[in-house]
């Protein structure tokens, strides 16, 4: 079996204090096996990038930024090998591994802009023959802890950006596929970067535990469920470093009665079952006002989701494959079974289906449950399903306060004709990404991704605009090139024009 291994100071190192399985969920079967760095090769990956850091800082941006020129192409040059990795360890299906690379890429995309981007502010003549600027200084060595649901799009949301702000990145991907992105850091030197710029660390707790408490770090960007965020943003902060945490989520989606419900249907399939509702912005909670819409909504939905193909990745007829793990499968069921003994409609169900050839896989099939009750577990908390859960209101404000009051705040969406209710839906709810008819709102690579609430620890959001204040500290220069015959004595008094 292939070992999956680290990535230090440019080289493919296979230390390890322990290793363990990484499975095919489509097949239940253990497929590699990982590397789970020992704490020596931690420091020691520190120390490298701490080495590698001045050299790295001090080149043009233009010259990093053209690193990236280089790497998207080599992203696209590997799309199939990068979308197979993606479907044997995550389940992926490959029109949609294919759709997860094209949206890290675009951060790649945004990245080249570096020089622009780091440009800084200037002021002249600020007092008598006195200049003052502000410029963007790399912060030194970052880490990036990244969850199992997008091995390649999440760890593309952060490190192209730290890098092209000069710092060196340290990267701790998912235990559970960590080839995706093991194999796009490699590219990076053919890309042209130096050793120990970007070093790939594999493990669990342990290894990211030894990146929040060294010193040598300066900076956590994390992705993952809400309970490890909260911790990695009170170790990290505790310890001195920046940190922004992204968590969990559970996104509702408004149906009011005037939408085009034929098209509201299809995207809320869309939203809630691809990726087999792994995405933190997937859209788990339709929140249907009116009784009349939501049996109508119901209704529709049924004969979709008999539909639906559910297998494994490569063949892209396939709308979505199996949960990550057998682990998640149970807790999937479980949720369903919950809902269904707390007194909702279970409409589809989709616990245990029948694929054919892939009897050991970890499949869930589309689940569509109606009558659902904000007291119940399966609303309160995070399926990262397959499921689809319907809420029936009496009225649009009864659908903000509901979502209001739940603790995650990532995405949202409303899907209506009415351009005054969408725009006072978009101004007042508390969400940190709305779609107003678009189901999953993931913004663009040039603005910034971050949820409210419980969804996001810390005050800068990933990617875009934000990513160049997280990854950099702001120096502000002040220099007055007086005239050789102009000498002044001391001044006491705040200086002032
Ligand atoms: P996870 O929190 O289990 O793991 C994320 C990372 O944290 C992994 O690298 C893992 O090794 C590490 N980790 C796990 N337990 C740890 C511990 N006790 N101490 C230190 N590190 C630990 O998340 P996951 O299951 O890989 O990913 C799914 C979750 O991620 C979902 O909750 C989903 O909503 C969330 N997510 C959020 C966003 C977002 O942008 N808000 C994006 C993608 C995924």
């Amino acid at each position: 079996m292939e070992n999956i291994g680290h990535l230090i100071n440019g080289e493919l190192r296979e230390d390890n204090a322990g290793t363990q399985p990484v499975y095919n969920p489509a097949t239940g079967e253990a497929i590699r096996e990982l590397m789970l760095a020992p704490d020596a090769l931690v420091n020691e990956a520190v120390d490298v990038a701490n080495a590698a850091f001045q050299a790295w800082r001090d080149q043009p941006a233009i010259k990093r930024a053209r690193i990236m020129f280089k790497y998207k192409q080599l992203l696209e040059e590997n799309k199939d090998e990068i979308c197979r990795l993606i479907g044997e360890e995550h389940g992926k299906i490959a029109h949609d591994a294919a759709g997860e690379l094209q949206r890290g890429i675009e951060n790649v995309e945004y990245a080249c802009a570096a020089a622009e981007l780091l440009k800084g502010e200037y002021s002249k003549n600020v007092g008598p023959s006195i200049d003052s600027w502000s410029e963007h200084q790399p912060l030194g060595v970052v880490a990036g802890i990244t969850p199992f649901n997008f091995p390649a799009m999440v760890p593309l949301w952060m490190f192209p950006m730290a890098l092209v702000c000069g710092n060196c990145f340290i990267l701790k991907p998912s235990e559970k596929d960590p080839s995706t992105s093991l194999f796009i850091a490699k590219l990076l030197k053919e890309a042209g970067l130096p050793d120990g710029v970007m070093q790939v660390l594999q493990g669990g707790k342990s290894v990211v535990d030894g990146l929040l408490t060294h010193k040598g770090i300066e900076a956590v960007s994390f992705v993952g469920s809400t309970p490890i965020a909260k911790y990695i943003y009170e170790q990290a902060t505790q310890n001195g470093k920046r940190c922004q945490a992204l968590g969990g989520a559970k996104n509702h989606a408004i149906v009011m009665p005037d939408c085009d419900l034929e098209n509201a249907a299809n995207q809320l399939v869309g939203a809630a079952y691809g990726s087999s509702g792994e995405r933190c912005m997937a859209l788990s909670v339709a929140v249907v006002v009116g009784q009349e819409t939501a049996d109508n909504l119901a209704a529709m939905l049924k004969p979709k989701l008999d539909e639906l193909r559910v297998g494994a990745f490569y063949d892209n007829d396939n709308d979505f494959g199996p949960v990550i793990s057998r682990e998640h499968k149970e807790k999937v069921n479980g949720y369903i079974s919950s809902a269904e003994s707390d007194g909702a409609t279970l409409v589809v169900d989709g616990r245990n289906p029948a694929v054919e050839g892939y009897e050991s896989g970890y499949f869930v099939g589309p689940t569509l449950i109606d009558n659902v009750m904000p007291n119940m577990t399966s609303y309160q908390e995070e399926i990262f399903g397959p499921v689809m859960q319907i809420v029936r209101v009496d009225s649009m404000q009864e659908a903000m306060t509901l979502i209001d009051n739940h603790e995650y705040g990532n995405g949202t969406c409303i899907f209506t004709r009415d351009g005054e209710a969408a725009r006072y839906f978009s101004d007042n709810i508390k969400v940190g990404m709305v779609g107003i008819n678009v189901p999953l709102p993931v913004p663009v690579a040039y603005h910034s991704f971050g949820g409210w609430k419980q969804s996001l620890f810390g005050d800068l959001h990933a990617y875009g605009p934000d990513s160049v204040k997280f990854y950099t500290r702001r120096k502000t220069i002040t220099q007055r090139w007086p005239s050789a015959n102009v000498r002044e004595g001391a001044v006491f008094s705040m200086p002032t024009l």
